[in-house]
């Protein structure tokens, strides 16, 4: 999967605020991304992460 910084993502489970959608900021094996929601910079293990996105702008990601 390609992340790149500004993608925007919906993950199947939502932070603590209650967004599900995120913004990629850096990418690499850890990813950093901020909560659309509240605003809280997150990073991530990527392999993690891809588990857990159901949209990527808008859209289901190729498996
Ligand atoms: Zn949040």
């Amino acid at each position: 999967m390609r992340l790149e910084p500004g993608d925007l993502i919906e993950t199947r489970k939502a932070h603590p605020c209650g967004s599900k959608e995120f913004e990629i900021l850096r990418k690499g094996a850890d990813i950093k991304m901020l909560c659309k929601g509240c605003g809280k910079e997150i990073w991530i293990e990527r392999i993690k992460l891809e588990k857990r996105i159901r949209k990527l702008n808008g859209q289901r990601p190729e498996e």
